[in-house]
């Protein structure tokens, strides 16, 4: 290939930072574009990393500064591929598209009463407190004293800890104003989380677990059998097992607030008439599956724990993308090292790759996405070496010059950095990292 290599990379999250970075690492002529439809980018750096684990949005400032150093790298925030432009007018400026999206639906619990008012997706009540345009204006009713949170993954802990952090701490973090005003007065002094199987096949990891017992004024306690407890064998990361072991010694202080920890438990319905009142909740024991996979199985034996909130934190789903294949069973798009495949002829499709969440499913830290993008960027860079790429249509500049025709308010790094430097600002004035914009009219109004 002789002309300099063009790529895009749709989605500004942790897949796609680390995917621009590694392009123009390993090319040095190539120019990347990196297209995001909110004003802000970051991905779920900004909108699903907690308040309170704000050091962790730190890649994002770093991974832009890098990017936009090399004079190679061009940020257009504000523009919604598939609305703003089509995935054909994309194909027609560049050589790859790297699709880096995510995942941002949640998986479903498919019992009765989840539609009900008060039962929440945990993926819509974190894109709430984080200031995620698209549900800055929702509204959670936190009048109930007791909230249940299903699932035993990372999420399901996040959720729990906004819950049951004080007013003082949250008022110190980037937590949306709307959300700690809300949380302020939020009357929930229980959180009950829930795990279909036992102790040592729980999802979430150690330090999340540790910051759990370092909540002032809450109670942590442990509902699982001693011996579960003990069964360091079967859990890859006996750290937990201990740290739970920990709690379930200590037991109640007679603190305000309490979290408790029930494993052995499926929900069956939710229970209410308009809105949730409780939910049905049947006990399993494990049994040993395919491959030595511990699962749950209904022992018949059922309660119902009164809350008047649900949380479904059972995992994250990724959206098909309109024009591309997606697996709905495996929710992802089907790839072979981020070349995406054809279904049908078992083909890659030219000049589509997928990073992170669309490519592998929702699992994994921020830090696990910088490998998988890598082996992205080397199967598009092996492609463009083989003149296996698309050849783009329109010459550099034209696409400016079709956002511009189409009045494109677009975000690019001096806009974002406006955006940046005023949110930080209003933050030290109160004594918090940032203050953040919530709307994406307030977003633009700055970046102006
Ligand atoms: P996750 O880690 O996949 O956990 C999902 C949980 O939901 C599992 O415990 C799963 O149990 C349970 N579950 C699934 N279907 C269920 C059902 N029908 N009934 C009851 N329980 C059900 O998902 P996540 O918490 O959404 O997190 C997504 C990824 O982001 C993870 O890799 C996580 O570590 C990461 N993350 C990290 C942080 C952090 O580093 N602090 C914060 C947030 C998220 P089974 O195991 O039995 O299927």
């Amino acid at each position: 290939m002789t002309a300099a290599l063009r790529v895009a990379i749709v989605g500004s999250g942790p897949a796609g930072l680390y995917a621009a970075a590694e392009v123009l690492k390993r090319d040095p002529c190539a120019e990347v574009d990196l297209f995001e439809r909110l004003p802000a980018p970051g991905g779920l750096v900004r909108s699903g990393v907690s308040p309170d684990h704000a050091a962790r949005r730190a890649i994002t400032t770093t991974y832009e500064r890098l990017l936009f150093a090399s004079g190679r790298f061009r940020l257009r925030a504000n523009v919604e591929i598939g609305s703003t432009l089509s995935r054909e007018e994309l194909a027609a400026h560049f050589h790859a598209v790297i699709h880096a999206s995510g995942a941002s639906s949640d998986r479903r619990l498919g019992i009765a009463g989840e539609s009900l008012a008060g039962s929440v997706a945990a993926t819509d009540f974190v894109g709430w407190y984080n200031g995620h345009p698209d549900f800055a204006q929702d509204r959670f009713d936190l009048s109930s004293e007791r909230a249940i949170v299903v699932g035993n993954g990372n999420v399901a802990l996040d959720v729990a800890r906004m819950l049951l952090l004080s007013p003082e701490r949250l008022q110190r973090t980037d937590i949306a104003d709307h959300a700690l005003a809300a949380l302020a007065q939020s009357g929930v002094r229980e959180v009950v989380i829930l795990g279909r199987r036992g102790p040592a096949q729980a999802a979430f990891t150690a330090p999340e677990l540790l910051e759990l017992g370092e909540l002032e004024d809450v109670d942590v306690i442990v509902e699982a059998n001693p011996a579960d407890l003990a069964d360091e064998a079967r859990c890859p990361n006996p750290l937990r097992l201990r740290l739970l072991r920990e709690y379930a010694q200590r037991g109640a202080l007679g603190r305000p607030k309490r979290l408790v920890l029930r494993f052995l438990s499926s929900p069956v319905e939710i229970v209410g008439d308009t809105r949730v009142r409780g939910m049905r909740v049947q006990t399993n024991t494990l049994v040993e599956g395919a491959k030595g996979v511990m699962q749950a199985r209904p022992t018949g034996e059922e309660t119902l724990i009164e809350a008047g909130l649900v949380f479904r934190a059972v995992g994250y789903r990724a959206r098909a993308l309109p024009g591309l294949p997606f697996d709905d069973a495996a929710g992802r798009i089907p790839n072979a090292q981020g070349r995406v495949i054809d279904p049908a002829s078992g083909a890659p499709i030219r000049g589509q790759y997928v990073a992170g969440w669309l490519k592998r499913g929702p699992s994994g830290v921020i830090g696990s996405n910088k490998p998988c993008s890598q082996q992205t960027v080397a199967a598009l860079l092996a492609d463009a070496a083989h003149n296996a790429l698309t050849l783009p249509t329109c010459a550099p500049g034209q696409l400016d010059a079709l956002l511009a025709s189409r009045n494109v308010d677009v975000v690019d790094y001096h806009a974002w950095k406006q955006i940046d430097r005023a949110e930080r600002r209003a933050g030290r004035e109160q004594g918090r990292p940032r203050v953040k914009l919530c709307s994406v009219p307030e977003l633009l109004n700055v970046a102006r």
